[in-house]
């Protein structure tokens, strides 16, 4: 006979009744604050009360608007254990994309943080369809614009204290939703069911992946809107870690300080910010002892800044891949044990690669246009195609692009792979027409269209140039239309309109004609091979 449900509600007990005394730290706006996990049981069930007070009931979604902080990680676990659905918005999007996301998902009910995604709701909530209430993730409301009730958080737990009921759930309820931007078109919803999180955090736990000991203090720097920060507030508290929320829009500064005052042993996030952190370590005499280990995935992990910190700052970078479509981590790179006679640089060139698939997922690499799989010889390219426990079936109703990006049951990940004999998988390239900078999308495509839409622009092409720091920068390519003059800055200024300032393209090169390939198509890839030279990367003034 099988025993219960897998659901989230374990998670939760497990860090309350086992490990009451250990602590989650949180950097918000006002400071650094700190309780236990026994506090935060006590927080958790407030916030269902009051919740459910608020109408929040069964199959209801509640939409976050917020970074990694102690109140959002108590949202992380009141909305999926009631029944509902947490559904965490991208606070760096464009207004478009974030009314077009609330309006998509039909959220119920919204907690924001104050600040920029306070202001962001004002600037689109004419647009926005369903929300019923507001909540301010914060002591206090500020005098917001809205036509609906709002409430200040720390009121409304105050209000609401005492054990909530947490009901039986069925595995396969949807418990939290995030949407990718990284293809082309509108964003795509992906839900994730109590099942698919159980599996993922185990998994997440294993040395197999991220290897999470209840030892460890772990600060999650990648955002929690960001694919549920990569499952670590369930993993950590499921083990019963130290967490550290560093707050909103950690600088390099705040996480030195945070691993340095907290002891933090395990941190992750995407290559732009550990780049600037090393940056930080070099101009300023500080160091990161308690640091053991450092997450980096999201985009690929350059080799160069892996050696520096492991060879200046004792610190092991695991370098891992994966997609919001497969609830983040699909794959991590460590040496396998049979491994222990490679030198140094045969290891660097095995943990410089994405690695090997987490366990519970099935991959299979495929050349689109022969319709074959390739070999596992570390040289022939193809499309990866996972399946597994974590790996979504389908995107929130969108029958076309699940008739395109799913196939028997596979996600065709539009990630180009190699795969080397002991299974390595190497990203080298991106089917996917989006440009991926300091680990967030941009879509090449939208701005392609508004550069387009200008009259003095006949055609446009945006591709991906590689950059030191974001990883990628936007560059666009574009043909003046007949006895036109217009200059890239101004192009820049006229996509400043729609755009936000690190969506625009680093630099406009003006070209007599876009290559096409066979189809009449732009052909990017051209395009991308010329992008090489560095001096495309924009410089202020030149
Ligand atoms: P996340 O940014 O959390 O990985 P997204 O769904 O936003 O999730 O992006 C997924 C895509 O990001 C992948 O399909 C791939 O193109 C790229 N990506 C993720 N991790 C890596 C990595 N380690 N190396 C190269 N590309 C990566």
């Amino acid at each position: 006979m099988a025993g219960s449900d897998l659901t989230l509600r374990p998670f939760l007990w497990r860090a309350a009744n086992l490990f009451p005394e250990k602590e989650v730290v949180s950097r918000t706006h006002r400071g650094r604050e700190r309780y236990t996990y026994g506090a935060f049981d006590d927080r958790v069930n407030a916030l269902a009360n009051a919740l459910d007070a608020l109408g929040v009931g069964p199959g209801a979604r509640v939409g976050t608007l917020g970074w990694n902080h102690h109140r959002h990680f108590e949202a992380y676990y009141a909305v999926p254990l009631m029944g509902a659905q947490l559904h965490t918005v991208n606070v760096q999007l464009s207004d478009d994309h974030t009314e077009y996301i609330v309006n998509d998902a039909a959220d119920d009910l919204l907690l924001v943080d104050p600040g920029g995604p306070v202001e962001t709701l004002e600037r689109v909530w004419d647009d926005l369809e369903s929300p019923r209430a507001v909540v301010v993730m914060d002591e206090e409301t500020p005098a917001l614009d809205v036509d609906v009730s709002v409430h200040a958080y720390e009121d409304l737990l105050a209000d609401h204290a005492g054990a909530y009921g947490w009901p039986d759930l069925d595995e396969s309820q949807p418990a939290a939703m995030c949407y990718t931007s990284g293809t082309t078109g509108r964003p795509k919803g992906v839900e994730y069911t109590h099942k698919m999180m159980y599996a993922h955090a185990m998994m997440v736990m294993t040395p197999a992946a991220l290897d999470v000991a209840e030892g460890d203090v772990v600060m999650p720097v990648v955002p929690m809107f960001h694919v549920n920060s990569w499952e670590f507030p369930f993993a950590a508290t499921m083990i019963g870690a130290k967490q550290v929320y560093p707050g909103p829009s950690p600088d390099a500064e705040t996480l030195v300080s945070l691993i340095r005052d907290e002891g933090v042993t395990l941190t992750a996030g995407v290559p732009t910010v550990w780049i600037n952190v090393l940056d930080y370590l070099d101009e300023h005499d500080e160091s990161v002892p308690s640091l053991e280990r450092i997450v980096v995935g999201g985009s690929a992990a350059p080799e160069a800044v892996m050696r520096r910190y492991e060879d200046e700052y004792g610190v092991v970078i695991d370098h891992a891949w994966g997609m919001t479509e497969t609830m983040s981590i699909g794959s991590v790179s460590r040496p396998k044990s049979t491994m222990a006679g490679l030198d140094s640089d045969e290891i660097y060139a095995k943990r410089a690669k994405q690695g090997l698939l987490s366990p519970g997922l099935e991959m299979k690499v495929v050349d689109a246009e022969a319709g074959e799989r390739v070999p596992w010889d570390g040289e022939s390219a193809g499309e990866l195609y996972v399946r597994g426990a974590t790996v979504t079936r389908a995107y929130y109703d969108r029958p076309e692009a699940n008739a395109e990006e799913f196939e028997d049951g596979w996600l065709k990940t539009g990630d180009i792979v190699t795969v080397d004999g002991d299974g390595y998988i190497d990203v080298v390239d991106r089917a996917k027409d989006v440009i991926k900078s300091g680990g967030e999308w941009i879509s090449s495509i939208e701005l392609e269209n508004a550069l387009m839409g200008h009259d003095a622009v006949a055609e446009a092409a945006v591709v991906a140039v590689d950059h030191a720091k974001w990883r990628e920068r936007p560059v666009a390519y574009a043909v003046r239309a007949a006895g036109e003059d217009v200059t890239g800055a101004k192009l820049r200024e006229f996509l400043a309109d729609d755009f936000p300032t690190w969506w625009l393209p680093d630099n406009v090169v003006f070209v007599e004609s876009v290559p096409k390939t066979a189809t009449g198509k732009f052909d990017k890839k051209r395009l991308r091979e010329e992008t090489d030279d560095p001096d495309l990367v924009w410089t202020p003034g030149k």
